[in-house]
C-alpha cells in the first residue's frame, strides 16, 4: 500500500525544494523524490543549480576573477605582487566544498521542516501516484491528493559535437578541468558560454566562441551588447565568431578538432577541450506512465494552465521543464505560489518582471523589455542612460566600464525595463525589479534618495536622464 501524503514533489532543484518547503510551512504532509547523487552515490539536493550550475560556476568565476584582477589589475591601486600562479585542484575543492555545504544546508531545511526525503527517480502513475526506482529497481510509491512536477532540465547534446564526458563536456565537465586547457573551444555564446568561457580565459586558456548565430546576446539591449562585446573580444581576448555553424567535430587522443563555416569558409580549429553550450531541455522524458496521460507541448515542456496545473487535476509542473525562462529564481518562485494555489490562496507571480544576470565581468543583468521591444510593441519610448565611468564610487573601484539604461513610456513615463552592464549588477538589479514590480515611473526613481557614494546612483542618474536631467554627464 503506497504511503499517502497532501503532496508529492517530484525534483528537489530550487523549483521543487522551495515547493516543498512552502507546502510544509502551509501544513501539508509533503513528500519529495529526487535522485542526484553525489560521488558517494548519497543524495545531493539542490539540482542542477546547486550541484552543478549556479553555485559552482559562481564560485570558480568568483575564484577566477580574483586572480585575474591580482594579475592585471591591482598594480593600478599601487599594489605589486610577485609571480602570481593558480593552484587548480585547490580552487576546484573550494568550488567542491561550496557546493557540499549548501547541498547539506538543503536536506537540514527539509529535515527540519519534516518533508519525507525519497532518494530515486520519480515516475507519475495514474492517481497521482509516484513510483520511485533506483538503478532501474523499484523502490516505494507514493500516494498524493496533488502532485507537483519540478523536473528540471538537460544540456541539448548535438549530433555534430557529442559530449564525451572527457574532451567535448556540457557545463558539468566545464567545472572540473584538472589543468587549464592551453586552447578551448566553446559552442554557442549564450549565458553558460560565456560564464564558463570566461573562467577558463581568464586563468590562461585561448578560448574561442563559436555562436552560430550573427547577433551577440539577442535580448540584451542592443547598446549594452554592443559595448560589452568590445570588452570581451578586445580588452578580455575572448574570440568570439558570430555567425560560425558547427559541422563536424572529430577526437583524437588528446585534442579535438571542430569544422565550422564562416562567412562561407570551411575552418578547422584544434582545441584540447570543447564546451558545448547550446541551450537546455526540458528533463521530461519518461516521466510519466502512458497511463497517466500527462500532456507535453510541442517543445517537450509540461503543458500548464496559468495555476500551474496540467491537463490532469491536481497534477502541477513548475520550473524549466516548463515554459518560460530556465532560471533558478523562476522556479523557485513558481515552487511558492503552487503551493500557496495548492492551499487555495490566490498568489500573484508576475512574469513579465523577472530578472535575468550574466556574471561576467562587468557583469550584465536586465528586467522587463530592451528599448527595440518595447518600440515592437507599440510603445514610444523615452531612454535615459549613465556611465559607470561617471560614477564616482565606480571610479574609486577602478570599474569604469557600463552603463545603466532606464526605458520609460514616453506618455506615461512608466518603466518598462531596466539593463544594467557594469559592476555589481547582478545586486543593482533588485532596484529595478522593485521598480517594475510597483510600476513605478521614472521620475520616482529620480525622485529617491540614493545614498552617495555609490554604484545605485547611477541608477538615479539613468532615471534622470529619462527626461535629460542627469546632473554628472552633459545630456
Ligand atoms: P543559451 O540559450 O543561453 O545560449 C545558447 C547559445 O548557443 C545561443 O546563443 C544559441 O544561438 C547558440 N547555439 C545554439 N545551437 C548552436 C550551434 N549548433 N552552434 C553554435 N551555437 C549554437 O543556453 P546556455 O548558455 O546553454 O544556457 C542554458 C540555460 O541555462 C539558459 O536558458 C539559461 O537560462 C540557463 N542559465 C542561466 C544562467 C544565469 O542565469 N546566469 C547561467 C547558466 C545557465
Amino acid at each position: 500500500m503506497a504511503e499517502q501524503f497532501d503532496v508529492v514533489i517530484v525534483g528537489a532543484g530550487p523549483a521543487g525544494y522551495v515547493a516543498a518547503i512552502r507546502c510544509a510551512q502551509l501544513g501539508f504532509k509533503t513528500a519529495c523524490v529526487d535522485d542526484w547523487s553525489n560521488a558517494d552515490g548519497k543524495p545531493s539536493l539542490g539540482g542542477t543549480c546547486l550541484n552543478v550550475g549556479c553555485i559552482p560556476s559562481k564560485a570558480l568565476l568568483d575564484s577566477s576573477e580574483r586572480f585575474a584582477q591580482t594579475q592585471h589589475d591591482l598594480a593600478d591601486h599601487g599594489i605589486s605582487t610577485g609571480k602570481v600562479s593558480v593552484d587548480i585542484k585547490k580552487m576546484l575543492a573550494r568550488k567542491d566544498q561550496v557546493v557540499t555545504n549548501l547541498t547539506q544546508g538543503i536536506a537540514g531545511l527539509m529535515k527540519a521542516n519534516k518533508i519525507t526525503m525519497s532518494h530515486g527517480r520519480g515516475k507519475l502513475l495514474a492517481n497521482k501516484t509516484v513510483e520511485v526506482s533506483r538503478d532501474g529497481k523499484v523502490t516505494e510509491t507514493l500516494s498524493a491528493k496533488n502532485v507537483i512536477l519540478a523536473v528540471g532540465s538537460l544540456p541539448i547534446d548535438i549530433p555534430v559535437a557529442r559530449i564525451d564526458g572527457d574532451l567535448i563536456v556540457d557545463n558539468a565537465g566545464a567545472l572540473n578541468f584538472e589543468t587549464v586547457p592551453k586552447r578551448l573551444g566553446v559552442i554557442g555564446a549564450g549565458v553558460i558560454g560565456l560564464e564558463l568561457g570566461s573562467v577558463w580565459n581568464r586563468l590562461g586558456s585561448k578560448v574561442t566562441v563559436l555562436e552560430a548565430i550573427d547577433t551577440f546576446l539577442p535580448p540584451v539591449d542592443k547598446q549594452l551588447s554592443r559595448e560589452v562585446f568590445r570588452t570581451f573580444t578586445k580588452d578580455q581576448g575572448l574570440d568570439i565568431k558570430l555567425g560560425a555553424m558547427v559541422t563536424a567535430s572529430k577526437t583524437t587522443k588528446k585534442t579535438v578538432q571542430v569544422t565550422y563555416t564562416l562567412k562561407e569558409e570551411e575552418i578547422t580549429e584544434t582545441f584540447d577541450k570543447l564546451i558545448v553550450a547550446v541551450g537546455r531541455k526540458p528533463n521530461t522524458a519518461n516521466i510519466a506512465d502512458d497511463s497517466a496521460g500527462l500532456k507535453l507541448d510541442e517543445r517537450g515542456r509540461i503543458d500548464i494552465n496559468e495555476s500551474f496545473e496540467t491537463n490532469i487535476p491536481g497534477v502541477y509542473a513548475i520550473g524549466d521543464a516548463v515554459k518560460g525562462p530556465m532560471l533558478a529564481h523562476k522556479g523557485s518562485e513558481e515552487g511558492v505560489a503552487v503551493a500557496e494555489i495548492i492551499a487555495g490562496q490566490k498568489p500573484q507571480l508576475n512574469h513579465g518582471n523577472i530578472p535575468w544576470v550574466i556574471y561576467t565581468h562587468p557583469e550584465i543583468a536586465w528586467v522587463g523589455m530592451n528599448e527595440d521591444e518595447a518600440k515592437a510593441a507599440g510603445f514610444e519610448v523615452n531612454a535615459g542612460f549613465f556611465p559607470f565611468a561617471a560614477n564616482g564610487r565606480a571610479l574609486a573601484m577602478n570599474e569604469k566600464g557600463g552603463r545603466i539604461k532606464i526605458v520609460a513610456d514616453a506618455k506615461t513615463d512608466r518603466i518598462l525595463g531596466i539593463h544594467i552592464l557594469g559592476p555589481s549588477a547582478s545586486e543593482l538589479i533588485s532596484e529595478a525589479v522593485l521598480a517594475l514590480e510597483y510600476s513605478a515611473s521614472s521620475e520616482d526613481i529620480a525622485r529617491t534618495v540614493h545614498a552617495h557614494p555609490t554604484l545605485s546612483e547611477a541608477m538615479h542618474e539613468a532615471a534622470l536622464a529619462v527626461t535629460g536631467r542627469a546632473l554628472h554627464k552633459v545630456n
